[in-house]
Parts: structure tokens; sequence; C-alpha cells
């Protein structure tokens, strides 16, 4: 990397990566690779190992073993958050290296991509806490005969199949709490972002991590992420991406081990605003909530919902902050929106413009694709005269397209917002405290925002209401969702015999 100028470039050659077992990375020898180009520059960036279906076994014997062997998960949890502490302070020393790698494969903006890796540090230093704080309960209102002893114990062999959208960010908001509760990992990760993650198998590794706990599957989902959802020794399946594939994975773990499942889909979520918030605020909130991370953002504030009182003129205000954005190289500090991040994305949110105007909504502003001279970008595009049953009003597009909704009432605008199959996100934006508050109570997501957006930090858990998914990740709840429940009902003294 050219640290040199101020704008980084492209590595000259792509960089190998093998992929991560028992502790080490494995080079591609014979195999297949996938050679990935960033979308931002169009030149290859990184070339990867597509594992074979041997490979994956034997990342998830070794995700086996080192949890049989109890070398992680018999641990005490202050020598596990001595573990998870050493790899916030590693990761902290190495934020601009994968920053620059997560942006090379994802196409986001640098400056993003390093707040975002930032963040990831946060995640390792709270699951530090939590380890050492996870426990059980007991109950001695049993009588003086009797004590009952609750305990949460690690679940085993968990595989992890993240998207492309937060390659690092998502990951970081699982592996923490994932070992925080004693399991081992057996981790897919997109096949066209995969580099962070291999980084992230070595800074584990070099902060004291048994081997064998973190290991790294990578190739195409439909061949080793199938391969992994219906592995018969794998115990818990945690996948964040789309609602067709989590649908894929209920159906394989139902044909196979009844794996438990932790599911983040898909969402079309609303931005509800009121005439009374601070517009110039909202404005500026939802212009974020849709443009941030190209819209390629499970949570992002797709639906503006607003008063009709102020519909038009809100709507205008959101167009002209949009259009004030920067749209650039991701590699340039400056840059606020970068590149598209697959060629079928680009296609699929393109497909949306266009499918939007011909169903008779009216694009107010953007929509173009800027010419930079490399790489794909899409200008933010905000609609005008939608209707709710218009594909771009009800389909989550993964994109940076608005879609804007007048409503009359509180009622209506609670009503529009829970009219989706998805329960993922929403926002609130209303300096009243009982209208914020009632429609932070009927609106059905599992992430809630007042007068923001897109915020939040280890602590709050994530995950979506109705079909956005099952579980949730972070936060205490995250930790407990990767353990399982043992009683353990003790009886004190002489047993009173049921055969006389
Ligand atoms: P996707 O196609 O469902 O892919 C997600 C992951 O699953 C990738 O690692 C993918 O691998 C893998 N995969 C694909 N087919 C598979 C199969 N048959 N078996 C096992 N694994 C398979 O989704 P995406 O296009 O990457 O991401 C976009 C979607 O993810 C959107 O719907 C978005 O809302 C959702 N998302 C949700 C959250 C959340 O927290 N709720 C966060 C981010 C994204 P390959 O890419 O290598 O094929």
């Amino acid at each position: 990397m050219d640290q040199s100028s101020t704008i980084l470039t492209p590595p000259a050659e792509p960089r190998d990566f093998g992929f991560y077992l028992e502790g080490a990375s494995v080079p591609a020898g014979s195999r297949e690779v996938f050679v990935r180009n960033s979308p931002g520059h169009g030149v290859p960036v990184t070339r990867m190992v597509k594992c074979t279906d041997d490979d994956l076994d034997a990342a998830v014997a070794s995700a086996r073993r080192a949890f049989d062997d109890r070398s992680w998960s018999a641990l005490t949890g202050a020598d596990r958050a001595t573990i998870l502490l050493r790899t916030a302070e590693l990761l902290r020393a190495r934020i601009d290296e994968v920053a620059y790698w997560e942006t090379l494969e994802n196409g986001k903006p640098i400056a993003q991509a390093r707040a975002e890796v930032g963040g990831c540090v946060g995640m390792f230093e709270y699951a530090a806490g939590l380890a050492r704080s996870l426990h059980g309960d007991s109950f001695n209102n049993t009588g003086d005969g009797a004590l009952g002893v609750v305990t949460r114990e690690p679940i085993g062999v968990v595989g992890l199949i993240t998207p492309w959208n937060f390659p690092f960010l998502i990951l970081c908001e699982r592996v923490p709490y994932i070992l925080a509760g004693g399991n081992t990992i057996v981790a897919k990760p997109s096949e066209v972002t995969s580099a962070t993650t291999l980084i992230l198998a070595e800074i584990l590794t070099e902060a004291g991590l048994p081997a064998g706990v973190f290991n790294v599957v990578t190739g195409s989902g439909r061949t080793v992420g199938q391969r992994l959802l219906e592995h018969m020794d794998v115990d818990m399946l945690s996948f964040t991406g789309s609602t067709a594939v989590g649908r894929a994975v209920v159906e394989a773990s139902g044909r196979t081990n009844f794996k438990k499942l932790g599911l983040e889909l898909g969402g079309k979520n609303p931005q509800i605003v009121f005439a009374d918030a601070d517009l110039e605020d909202a404005a500026d909130g939802v212009a974020f909530g849709i443009a941030f991370n190209t819209g390629q953002c499970c949570v992002s504030g797709s639906r503006l919902i607003v008063e009709r009182s102020v519909a038009e003129d809100f709507g205008r205000m959101v167009a002209e902050k949009l259009a004030k954005a920067k749209i650039g190289d991701p590699l340039d500090e400056s840059t606020q929106i970068g590149a598209i991040t697959t060629d079928a994305q680009n296609e699929t949110i393109l497909g949306y413009i266009e499918k939007g105007q011909a169903e008779g909504a009216t694009l107010i502003s953007g929509g173009a694709q800027p010419d930079l001279g490399k790489g794909q970008y899409i200008a933010p595009a905000v609609f005008t005269d939608v209707t709710p049953n218009m594909a771009i009003a009800r389909e989550e597009i993964f994109g940076p397209v608005l879609t804007i909704l007048p409503f009359d009432t509180m009622e209506e605008a609670i009503s529009m917002a829970n009219d989706t199959e998805y329960g993922l996100a929403a926002s609130v934006w209303s300096k009243n405290i009982d209208t914020a508050l009632t429609v932070s109570r009927q609106v059905q997501a599992g992430r809630f925002w007042v007068n923001t957006t897109l915020a939040g930090g280890p602590e709050l858990p994530i995950g979506g209401f109705k079909q956005s998914g099952w579980g949730r990740e972070a936060g205490i709840y995250g930790v407990e969702e990767y353990t399982q429940i043992k009683s353990v009902f003790i009886e004190i003294g002489k047993r009173d015999h049921w055969i006389k």
C-alpha cells in the first residue's frame, strides 16, 4: 500500500490469502482461486482459495477438536477475557491495515471503514467483560433437602456466515460474543469480501487463541456455505444475509441435525418524520440513513414516511443534502459515498430505479451513475409520488434509493411503518415526547432510533422482528444466544426411598 500520498492506492499486485485452519494459514496449493476486483478501481486486489468439500470438513473437524479438548471452553472467564482484550489491543494497532483491505474489497469510503474497525475494537473489549460476568442462576427455594443450579454452557461448534456489506463489522458483532461464550467457530465470509476475516484469524492467533478455535473457509456460498449449513457436526449456525438464503438455512437445519440458528435477514426500514421535528437534523439523518454504505445496509432507512404538511419541503431538503454528499474514490479520505460492492448489486439497484419510474413514481434527484473513470457508482435516488404497493416501496433494494410516502395522522404513520414483512429497524423524528414514545412502542422493529439513525454500540442488541430474523447479536443478549442452559437439581442428605 502506498502510504506516501494523501490518497492511498490499490496494491500493484493482488494479495494472496490462504484459508485458516488449526491456527495457521493454508495456501491455495493446487486448489482453484477466486480473484477479487476492487469495485472502486476495477483492478484485482485479492486472491482467495476456493475451498473444497474436504477443506470445509477439515475446518469443522478442527473446530470440533478444539471444542472437545476443552482448551477454550474450560478456561476461566478471566482467561478468555485476557485473550479478547489482547485481540482488541492488536486490532487497534492494525486499524489502518484492516480498513484498507475492507475498502478495497467492499468499495466503502476508507474513513468509514476505519471508524467501523475502531468500533470493532470496542466489541472485543465489551465481550471480554461479558466473558467474566457470564453466569448461571441458583434456586434455594427448594427446601433444605435440595438445591437447584442453572448453568450456562457453550453450544459447541458455531458456523458463521457473513455478507459482503459490512464484512468486518458484522463479523465482530458476533465473533467476540461467540468466543466469550466458550464456543469454537468456522467462519465463511462472502467470497467477494474475505480478506479482513482472514486478517482477524491471524490477530486472534497472535493474541493467544488456542489453535482450532477460529477457522475460516473461503469460497462461494452455494458450495462451501451450503455444506456448512448441512454439516452434522456444526451445533449452531449464525447467518446474516438475504431472506431467501435464510430460508435455505432453516430448511437445511430441519433436514440435518436441527442445529440452533441465529438469523439476521433483510429490512425495508421506515424513517418517520413529524412536522414538529428539527427538520434540519432530520433531513441530515434521513440522507445519512439512505446513503451510508451506499444504502447497502440491512438497517438503512429506505422508506421516508413524512407528515403531509411538510412532505414536499422536507423531500427537497433531503435531496439537497444528498446532492452535496461527496461520491468518490473509496480510498480518498474525503469520500462520503463509495462504490457499489458487486456488479450484480449495481444492476439490481439500477433496475429498481428504472422500475420506480416505470411504475409512475417521480425521481426528484439522483439515480445517475457518476463517471469517475473507474469503478461503479450510483448517486442516491429520491422518489416522490410513490404508492405503498410499488416495488420500490415494498422490496428491499439494498441500495441508495429513498421512497417518500406522506401521512396525515400518527396512527396512519404507524400503520404504514408496519406494512411490511420485515421488522429490522425504524426511526422516528419528533420533538414531542409522547409522539416519539408512542411510535417507538408500536412500530415492529428489533432496533429503534429516536431523533437519530444507524447509531448504537456493543451494549445494544441487534436483530429483527417478523421476517427479519431470529435471535439477537451483541450486548449481553448476544453472548447468551451462544450459550445453552443446563439445570442441575441436587439432593442433599438421605434419600426418601420410593421402594420402602
Ligand atoms: P446472501 O446472498 O444471502 O449472502 C450472505 C452470505 O451467505 C454470503 O456469505 C454468501 O456467500 C452466503 N450464501 C449464499 N448462498 C448460500 C447458500 N446457499 N448456503 C450458504 N451460504 C450461502 O446476501 P448478500 O447478498 O451477501 O447480502 C445482502 C442481504 O443480506 C440483504 O438482504 C441484507 O438485508 C442482508 N443483510 C442483513 C443484515 C442484518 O444484520 N440483518 C446485515 C447485512 C446484510 P457468497 O457471497 O460467497 O455467495
